[in-house]
């Protein structure tokens, strides 16, 4: 079903505010209003809330996280970029494994499990959409999830097949 992507933000910005101001982190949206992407609303608000959570614990005190949001073609682009400790080359492939941790965060003394991500993957990829993380060590990260604005292939598929089909039973000259 087609989910508000202010209403997911919006969510997303309500959950993650405890967690901001215990750092006093500040986290702004910008970008484009009014989009929608297709699917599972509580999901998707699970996927996003995972990536402002990760960009709240990984980063310092009194920095900024923003939130950004733009249609790029058939998908909406959600990117969450932080100011925080960063993720080496080596470790960016494999941060959405299960229970992976970079050596950073596995020597933190708060822990969290290492399934976040995990998680943000399965929810982007069955969505028919992806998460990407573009980082840089001691400057910050950048995750986006590419999400699709419509029904799925499949769903659009048969729909063209049954208009075919009706074509045919019409009979054309
Ligand atoms: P959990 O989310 O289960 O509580 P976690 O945060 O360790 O635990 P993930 O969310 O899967 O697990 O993240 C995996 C690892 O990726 C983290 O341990 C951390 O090393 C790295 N990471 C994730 N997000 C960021 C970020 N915004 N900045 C820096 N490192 C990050
Ligand atoms: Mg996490």
């Amino acid at each position: 079903e087609p989910v508000g992507v202010d209403r997911m933000i919006n969510e997303v910005l309500d959950r993650s505010r405890t967690a901001a101001v215990a750092k006093e982190i500040v986290v702004r949206w910008e970008g484009e209003h009014g989009l929608t992407v297709y699917g599972h609303e509580g999901q998707l608000v699970t996927a996003l809330a995972n990536l402002v959570e990760n960009a709240i614990a990984y980063s310092p005190e009194k920095t900024s996280i923003t939130i950004h949001s733009e249609k790029s073609g058939k998908r909406v682009k959600i990117a969450v970029a932080d100011e925080g400790i960063g993720i080496a080359a080596e470790d960016t492939d494999r941060i959405f494994e299960r229970f992976y941790r970079a050596d950073q965060a596995r020597s933190r003394a708060t822990g969290g499990t290492g399934l976040g991500l995990a998680i943000v993957k399965h929810i982007a990829s069955n969505h028919g959409g992806r998460v990407e993380v573009s980082s840089e060590v001691g400057v910050g990260s950048t995750f986006t999830l590419r999400l699709p604005s419509r029904p799925p292939a499949g769903a659009s598929a048969l729909k063209s097949q049954t208009r075919m089909a009706d074509m045919k039973t019409k009979g054309r000259p």
